[in-house]
């Protein structure tokens, strides 16, 4: 068994090059260049695809273990491709993924520092580095990777819960625990909650303004309502940068409130407050842009959008504790999340453990699993984010998302002229999402005339689009089509409330450029014109996947 592994005398390096190769050989069999999707001919089940996978008795061939995998390749979605427009999934650089790979073969474990080299350095470099972006002194603030966004906002409120009883280590929640949200907020604020004890029902969320920001004036009035009534708050969870339409709420004006009530009430905990950024801390890039001069020439549209996202972001540092996911706006492989905190004590509670301070850490004391969630620790994250900082800088990374926004920008502006697409987030969001609508005719109200219309009319309308979707989805079955967009169940509402589905165009590669959305704009017209002819009868067939549901509720 030992040609399997790394030769510790010889270093047989070429046989992990070779097999990489081979792995790429067999995966780029199935991969079309023009297609973001890779093609598929499987048909079977899961439970089908099961009945052949089997523990042999002598183990197989490498060469067929790896055409296995290559042909569960099928159906893949290659980011990198500027036709793969469906959610926050962003492609991982090559040095990242060299990196993350490349130091699997000596399996670090960020457990601690002792068997890990000095390779630990990147976790605290990443957090340093992220603390001075936020504005917040470095010296004073903590953080650790941990296992995805989701985790973040565990932490966060886990941390709320430490303020509120300061034996929480040792004998758990007490009192009647409530956090806030907004209906923006991702749905993982609340299971937070669920995991931690607390239950996703105390998870209150408040309603939001027509830019999807909380509004103020319900929060102090909820939080009020429930420090009254003897409710304790863990943690009032801010969106930095919400999924699909990147809000950004207003951090500063959220803490005002927070400090007011402490004081009102004569609270002895301060409530927690956390900015889930793990989309939108990006924005911290461009703190120092000289939007004047605007060296990178974006157009005037993306710069406005890009100040505004600036000047909302940098209140982060006004907050307790705040996530970044590299796997999303950092280009980096799964996993790369971290969890910051203004006041790096509030990280050592668990097992009473006392910390170092950022002048006492050395190399033999940093011991990160005597404080975190988990105990063995990959490394992959904090060096996957820390050649990602490292290599393309601040300028680097201003970059690729402002040409994201630019393109953008770009690509809402060719849509709206076909006069047969209608851009619908253009000024709700200043992020880079696309949302719009496909309009049967030229003459087809616009969507923020839906109001004046019957229930029957309205539906009528989201149905020619998601109809559209799905016939954009068989095209792409057929090998007909390059690009993946998607549905968003929902997303917006209308003045009367009813949500209705509607086309989600959500862009991550540096490949997206404005020759790609001419093209894609240009290839979606000529489907449409194919789609019209069949709009009446179209029933579809073939699918990547089950297609989202139609929404009009
Ligand atoms: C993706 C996302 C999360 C969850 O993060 P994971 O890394 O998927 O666990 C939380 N909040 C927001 C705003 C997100 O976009």
């Amino acid at each position: 068994m030992k040609k399997y592994f790394f030769d510790p005398i010889s270093p047989n390096f070429d046989v992990f090059v070779d097999y990489i190769t081979k792995l790429n050989d067999k995966v780029e069999q199935y991969i079309k260049t023009n297609m973001a999707r890779v093609p598929s001919s499987i048909t079977e089940k899961y439970s089908d695809l099961l009945e052949d996978e089997n523990l042999s008795e002598k183990g197989e061939d490498l060469d067929a273990v790896f055409s296995r995998l290559a042909y569960y390749s099928q159906g893949l979605i290659r980011w990198n491709h500027p036709g793969a427009l469906i959610n926050v999934n962003p492609p991982a650089s090559i040095p990242s993924t060299v990196a993350s790979s490349y130091f699997s073969l000596y399996t670090p474990n960020g457990a601690q520092d002792m068997s890990t080299g000095y390779l630990l350095t990147t976790e605290l470099a990443v957090v340093k580095m992220l603390s001075q972006l936020a504005g917040i002194d470095y010296k004073q603030s903590g953080g650790y990777f941990t296992f995805g966004g989701k985790s973040t906002n565990i932490h966060a409120i886990k941390h709320g819960l430490q303020r509120i009883s300061k034996d929480y280590a040792t004998n758990g929640l007490s009192g009647n625990i409530i956090t806030f949200s907004s209906t923006q907020g991702h749905p993982c604020h609340a299971e937070a909650c669920n995991w931690l004890g607390i239950g996703d029902k105390n998870c209150v969320r408040i309603s939001t303004n027509k830019m999807g920001e909380i509004n103020l004036e319900e929060l102090e009035q909820a939080m009020s309502f429930a420090i009254e009534h003897g409710k304790k708050i863990a943690c009032i969870t801010v969106n930095g940068g919400t999924t699909i339409q990147m809000t950004i709420d207003p951090i500063k004006k959220v803490v005002d409130i927070r400090d007011r009530l402490v004081k009102k009430y004569n609270l002895e905990y301060i409530p927690r407050i956390h900015v889930d950024s793990v989309i939108g801390w990006v924005w911290l890039f461009f703190k120092d842009y000289d939007f004047n001069t605007n060296p990178l020439n974006f157009s005037n549209n993306a710069l406005q959008k890009l100040k505004r996202q600036m000047l909302r972001i940098s209140e982060i540092k006004y907050a307790d504790s705040f996530g970044v996911d590299f796997h999303k706006t950092g280009f980096a492989p799964y996993l790369s999340s971290v969890y910051i905190t203004k006041d790096k004590t509030e990280i050592f509670e668990q097992n009473h453990y006392k910390g170092i301070s950022y002048d006492e850490l050395e190399y033999g004391n940093y011991s990160p699993f005597q404080y975190t969630l988990e105990l063995s620790r990959p490394l992959n994250g904090p060096l996957a984010a820390y050649v990602n900082l490292k290599t393309f800088g601040i300028t680097g990374f201003q970059k690729i998302i402002g040409n994201l926004m630019d393109t953008s920008e770009y690509l809402k502006e060719l849509l709206n002229n076909t006069g047969r697409f209608e851009v619908i987030n253009d000024n709700d969001s200043d992020g880079f999402v696309t949302l719009f609508v496909a309009k049967e005719t030229k003459d087809s109200p616009s969507f923020f005339e839906l109001n004046n219309l019957s229930a029957a009319e309205i539906e009528q309308f989201g149905q020619y689009s998601y109809k559209f979707y799905l016939f954009l989805l068989e095209k792409q079955k057929k090998g007909e089509c390059w690009f993946a967009i998607d549905y968003s169940t929902g997303y917006h509402r209308l003045s009367d409330g009813k949500k209705l589905g509607v086309l989600k165009a959500y862009p991550m590669t540096p490949y997206f450029d404005k020759k790609a959305a001419e093209k894609l704009v240009k290839d979606v017209m000529i489907f449409q014109q194919e789609f019209d002819k069949v709009k009446d009868t179209f029933v579809v067939k073939e699918v990547p996947h089950k297609p989202r549901p139609f929404v009009y509720r």
